[in-house]
């Protein structure tokens, strides 16, 4: 029997649904998570695992390091391996152009503490071996050692698991279908399986978060856009780092188990429900892999998926309250909403349990679209 009432529903139980529910119910928070699916059905489960701080806009930067902070302790916090590992990430520069935006890039991450340097093209080689710079393009590349990789699937079973020993409850192939909104204020949550009872309802719908918003009335810039990605036979170990370049989009890495996974915008990319994979992905991936690392030319790809990025107009996330009383808005998170999870969650948990935020989000709430937005520059694909 699904219980009738809660102090907070959070709707999808993807990453940041279920860390949310961690730091909730971690505060005495009678919490119920919702889904229409399973835990990490949505993009969290088709994601690259990439933990990344090296952002453009501090916003994104602080969030990430952040979070990263959390990350360095997250399995011994939840009693449980979430398989995180920090190998850094290492980002191809390839002209004068991308040198002068990296040195503001570095200096902003630099002032807020990170670690972080631009290196040439022989240090490329010495992080990553198998790496070609020339046939990288690169003239150089930044890289922080302590960005690194987690495994989704683990963090969000890991906080899902914690979280339902402090009380959470969490009820799959429970699809909501409407949000009851009276004098301007959150009153409850209609499911396929019953209606429950609340003040405060949090949009953690990833994609679907824009369908959501509108069964409260509120409207939301969001665009579902199709992403593909690949993972190939296992190798012998050979290098940490994950690699990206924001002009080619790739970027891939080594998984714990000997695996390349990684990614690069198809061809054939479209926003919409579009699940298909496609042949000119794999051929983009395949070319621009050999041309990263020749010695990958001839590895054999084991499986390729689709999933879709969250998409808003600045590639920042929307988060925090609304003008409907109770209605919390978690989504947006394009490319990156595992890596910043763990920070978002603990301070959206401060909002809705009325503390003082560790940091301010009112720059990232739904009202900035109001005005100028300034886009994230830092961005694969
Ligand atoms: C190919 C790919 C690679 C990526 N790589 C990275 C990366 O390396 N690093 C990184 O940080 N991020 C990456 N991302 C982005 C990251 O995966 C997402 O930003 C993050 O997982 C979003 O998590 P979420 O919890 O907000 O949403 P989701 O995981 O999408 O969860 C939303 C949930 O809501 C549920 N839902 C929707 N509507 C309803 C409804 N009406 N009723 C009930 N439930 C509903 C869905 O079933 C779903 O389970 C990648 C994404 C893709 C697709």
């Amino acid at each position: 029997m699904m219980k009738n009432n809660a102090d907070v529903v959070i709707i999808g139980a993807g990453i940041n649904g279920c860390a949310l529910a961690y730091e909730l119910s971690k505060r005495g928070k009678d919490v119920i998570v919702l889904d229409r699916r399973h835990i990490a059905a949505g993009a969290t489960g088709r994601c690259g695992a990439g933990i990344r701080q090296q952002w453009s806009t501090k916003e994104n930067a602080i969030l990430a390091k952040k979070s990263v902070e959390i990350f360095e302790n997250l399995s011994n916090e939840l009693n449980y391996d979430i398989g995180f590992r920090q190998g850094g990430y290492l980002i191809a520069i390839h002209d004068e152009n991308d040198m002068q935006q990296a040195k503001k890039n570095v200096e902003m991450q630099k002032s807020i503490g990170l670690d972080v340097r631009i290196i040439d093209a022989d240090e490329i080689k010495e992080i990553v071996p198998i790496l070609e710079p020339k046939g990288m393009e690169a003239i150089g590349a930044t890289f922080c050692p302590t960005d690194g990789h987690a495994d989704p699937f683990k963090t969000a079973y890991g906080y899902a698991m914690a979280a339902i020993k402090q009380g959470a409850r969490f009820y799959k192939f429970t699809e909501v279908k409407k949000i009851r909104v009276k004098d301007n204020e959150i009153k409850s949550v209609v499911t396929d399986r019953g209606e429950i009872k609340t003040g405060v309802v949090v949009n953690a719908a990833g994609a679907w978060s824009k369908q959501v918003a509108k069964m409260a009335g509120i409207e939301l810039p969001n665009k579902p856009v199709r992403k593909e990605a690949l993972v190939t036979e296992p190798i012998k170990r050979i290098f940490d780092a994950m690699v990206i370049s924001f002009r080619h989009g790739i970027y891939f890495s080594q998984m714990e188990e000997g695996q390349i996974l990684g990614g690069i915008p198809s061809p054939e990319e479209k926003t919409g429900y579009h699940t298909e994979p496609t042949f000119s992905f794999l051929q983009r991936m395949a070319y621009m892999l050999g041309k990263y690392a020749p010695v990958l030319k001839s590895i054999n790809v084991m499986r390729q998926w689709t999933g879709y990025y969250d998409v808003t107009p600045d590639a920042l996330p929307i988060l925090g309250k609304t003008s409907i009383e109770g209605f919390i808005q978690c989504n947006g998170f394009s490319g990156h909403g595992f890596m910043i999870s763990p920070m978002v969650a603990r301070l959206l948990a401060q909002l809705i349990n009325d503390e003082k935020l560790d940091l301010p989000i009112e720059r990232l709430s739904i009202n900035r679209f109001k005005g100028k937005v300034f886009k994230e520059k830092s961005v694969v694909g």
